[in-house]
């Protein structure tokens, strides 16, 4: 059973949603989630591949991966929505899923959210979020709907119906509807990929403070890094069914595990060379690469934005150091960058560069390149 601990708006708003500052999300009571040994299939085709991971109370995780990698199955199973052909998962230490027994999702005490908010059509925007909240009286549950709606600026909006609401206004009651039954869990798939992306920013933000308010151990899916990396206390890597890596952000952006990791991260440059002297040697110059044997193929990886373009000025004494020569092929506008694709002396490939602030740099132009080594990666070449 979901439990009610007492809220902090329980004493405050008495049922009256309040107008001005926002009121805040009733905090639930978070659990542990762990993963042992899980496998799944879909008609004896394997989705989940041996996954094993164990999330803290209170944690905010993001399930990662390309369409197809078994994020959503992971979520499904954590939600009492699949059966699992192996493993074992617990919510606070009891087994919800095995092989043999799963528990049904309305006795796990998880909220769910996902993409198409999946709000009733008939009922209005109360009665939406009412509706997980059968086990209490209609006064009470009012209270905690109009609370939640409060919360989120939408207590306006009680008695609409959704089609009268906007897509991020629909997101954000479906969040409404999943936090106030005050879920130990809360288990969201892909819950901003219907937004533009103007409106994305915002409801995605708004998710993440009431996620910290509530304090609900959260997974959320998604395919978008930068999402992930924006959401998540720690990011699952997933790939083909497995977990590849988990980490902060931080962690996986600068320390991926393979290539494949650095390339879901970032667009990059990869220059394939040879590890002489424990160093993969480019025109750039040499960085170090101690775990690959000496003579191996290595790829050298250089994310587009690592690659600065400074005029050619003769005169420039400060441009000459580190840098090297080379000659803007093509260049297009992107707002924000402009994405350059270059050659530079002495290699064979052109590189592409993302750069903010180009001055007057044109197709043919000579300009002086230079990388920061902070955004370059190397790998062995398999
Ligand atoms: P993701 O969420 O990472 O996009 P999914 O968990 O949805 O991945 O899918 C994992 C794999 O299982 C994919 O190969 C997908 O095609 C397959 N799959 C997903 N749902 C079903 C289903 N209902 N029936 C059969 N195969 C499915």
């Amino acid at each position: 059973m979901t439990q009610h601990p007492p809220s902090p708006l329980e004493s405050t708003a008495q049922g009256n949603a309040v107008a001005g500052p926002r009121a805040r999300a009733g905090a639930t009571i978070a659990a542990e989630v762990s993963f042992r040994g899980v496998h799944h299939a879909y008609n004896r085709t394997p989705s989940l591949r041996g996954i094993d991971l164990e999330i803290a109370p209170g944690e905010v995780i993001c399930l990662l991966g390309p369409s197809g990698c078994g994020k959503s199955t992971l979520l499904r199973l954590a939600a009492g929505l699949e059966n699992l052909t192996a493993g074992e998962i617990f919510i606070n230490r009891r087994q919800v899923s095995s092989t043999h027994s799963t528990i049904p999702p309305e006795k796990r005490g998880v909220g769910l959210m996902f993409q198409d908010y999946a709000l009733f059509p008939h009922l209005s925007i109360l009665a939406n979020v009412m509706f997980g909240l059968k086990g209490l009286q209609r006064a009470d549950a009012e209270r905690e709907a109009m609370n939640a709606l409060a919360r989120l600026g939408l207590e306006a909006y009680a008695n609409n119906y959704p089609h009268a609401l906007s897509g991020g206004e629909q997101q954000r009651v479906a969040l409404a509807r999943a936090i106030v039954p005050r879920p130990n869990v809360l288990l969201m798939d892909e819950p901003f990929s219907g937004l533009d992306k103007r409106l994305r920013d915002s409801v995605r933000d708004e998710t993440l403070s009431v996620l910290r308010e509530t304090r609900a151990t959260s997974v959320l899916v998604t395919h978008d890094p930068e999402e992930a990396m924006r959401m998540a206390d720690r990011i699952v890597l997933m790939r083909k069914g497995k977990i590849v890596q988990t980490g902060s952000a931080h962690d996986l952006y600068n320390n991926p595990i393979d290539i494949e990791s650095a390339r879901f991260f970032s667009e990059v440059n990869e220059i394939v060379t040879v590890i002489e002297n424990g160093a993969a040697v480019t025109p750039f110059g040499r960085y170090d690469a101690p775990d690959i044997p000496d003579g191996t193929p290595a790829i050298v990886c250089i994310r587009q934005q690592g690659i600065e373009v400074l005029a050619a000025d003769p005169d420039d004494r400060r441009n000459r150091y580190a840098t090297i020569e080379g000659r803007i092929l093509s260049r297009r506008f992107l707002g924000e960058v402009d994405v350059v694709d270059l050659v530079v002396n002495g290699l064979d490939q052109q590189l592409t560069a993302r750069v903010r602030g180009l001055s007057g740099e044109n197709p043919g132009n000579d300009v002086r390149v230079r990388v920061r080594p902070s955004d370059v990666l190397v790998f062995p070449a398999r």
